[in-house]
Formats: structure tokens, C-alpha cells, sequence
């Protein structure tokens, strides 16, 4: 099984990891369980697991209370709450940007609520905001925290692993172009790390062949190493 932490459809065969759903997505929400139950009831999938969270980029258009229920019905059948967070990229230049900062601020902690009342895992989306994370982890010290996608220097990444978070790393690692991003990943501690395709239609395994050529260690290695952190938060 090879760990792929965050996706947006079904696990593949030979993956192990959470699918992630948002509950403003219409389309999706009334069959939200049938994905999982469907992956669970095969053997070979048993290890697909699910998350349902209000995304950032979705919280302005969406009804917030409606968004709120819809997450808490679905914990019983969740793994982790998410991704939910902060996006302050998608604001700029937007002249109502305070209020919708201010109710992205809201969705993220009444997410990071049901969390707690829940005992679920967070998987985070933060762009620009990895200030506002951190003042934010102050009041939620003892959740478990995976930014996805993660994307930025190594002192940033540095800080966050300082707060305890898990930082998961994507398809910015594949193309040689993110130097930050791929020295973030070199220097972080292998306690603290996941890799994922995320909505790219990438092969998991390319990833875990970059990712393991940038440590100097085998593919195999690299695997070992997710599969822990992964058993470690959603298996044990
Ligand atoms: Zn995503």
C-alpha cells in the first residue's frame, strides 16, 4: 500500500489515504458515504478512509450553519475533518476582503470544533496564512494538524513543525522548479511528512520517486516512512 494522504476521487487499488470531500459541493454531498462504504466493502481497499470539511474557497457562497450540520452528520463515517483553513490569496484585491477573511476565520474554527467534539484529525489548506495558523493553534494545541499541499520555505515549514503540525507534500516537488518548496521538504523531519497527488492526475508512485531521490534514500524508504506517520494518526 502506498500512502496518499489527500485526493479528490476514490482511492486507487494500491493506495491508502483520505478521500477528500466538501460539503459545498452539491453534487457530490447526498452520496458523500457511498464512496467509502463502496471502498470499504472490497478487501483491497479497506484502507480508503474519508474527509469532509467546507474548503476555503467555498465559504463565501456558502451557508455556513447549512455547510456546519452536513460535516457533523457526517463524522460518523469520516476519518478527519477537512480540508478546511485559510486562503488569503484568494482575497486579494477583493474589496469586501476583511468580511470574507473574517468568515473564513469562522468556518475554520467552528470546523476545528467539530474536530475536538469528534476527536478527528485535521487536514488543513493554508496559502498566505501560516501566521494566522499559528496564532490560531494556540487555542487548539492538542489536535493533530496536516497542511496539505504544502508549498514554501524551509523556515515556514520549520515553524509549523515546531507547533506540532504534519505537513503533506505535493506535485510542487515534481518539475524542479520549487527549489523553496523541495529544501522545505529535504530539511523536514520524517515523523512529520506525507506526500499526495492531491486533484493532479499524477502517478503517486513518480512522486515517491522524486520525493525519495531528494532525501537520498530508496523509494521504499520514502514509503516506510508515510505508512508510519499514516498508522500513527489514522490507524493505532
Ligand atoms: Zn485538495
Amino acid at each position: 500500500m502506498t500512502v496518499n494522504l489527500h485526493v479528490h476521487r476514490p482511492l486507487h487499488d494500491n493506495e491508502t489515504g483520505l478521500y477528500s470531500m466538501s460539503v459545498a459541493d452539491d453534487a457530490v454531498l447526498p452520496s458523500f458515504k457511498e464512496p467509502l462504504q463502496a471502498q470499504r466493502s472490497e478487501p483491497a481497499r479497506s484502507n480508503a478512509r474519508l474527509s469532509v470539511g467546507l474548503h476555503p474557497w467555498h465559504v463565501a457562497s456558502a451557508d455556513l450553519d447549512v455547510a456546519l450540520r452536513r460535516i457533523e452528520e457526517a463524522m460518523p463515517v469520516a476519518d478527519a475533518v477537512g480540508e478546511c483553513g485559510l486562503d488569503l490569496f484568494v482575497l486579494k484585491g477583493l474589496a469586501d476582503r476583511e468580511k470574507l477573511l473574517e468568515k473564513q476565520l469562522a468556518a475554520f474554527r467552528a470546523q476545528l470544533r467539530i474536530a475536538r467534539a469528534f476527536s478527528k484529525p485535521v487536514i488543513l489548506h493554508v496559502v498566505r496564512a501560516a501566521d494566522l495558523v499559528l496564532a490560531i493553534r494556540e487555542e487548539f494545541p492538542e489536535q493533530t494538524w496536516i497542511v496539505h499541499g504544502f508549498r514554501g520555505a524551509a523556515d515556514i515549514a520549520s515553524r509549523l513543525f515546531e507547533a506540532g503540525l504534519y505537513l503533506s507534500f505535493g506535485p510542487a516537488l515534481l518539475g524542479g522548479k520549487d527549489t523553496a518548496t523541495e529544501e522545505a521538504f529535504r530539511a523536514a523531519p520524517a515523523d512529520r511528512i506525507f506526500l499526495e497527488t492531491d486533484d493532479c492526475e499524477i502517478d503517486i508512485d513518480d512522486l515517491y520517486e522524486r520525493a525519495a531521490a531528494l532525501r537520498h534514500i530508496s523509494k521504499e524508504a520514502m514509503k516506510q516512512i508515510t505508512e508510519a506517520n499514516f498508522h500513527r494518526i489514522f490507524v493505532s
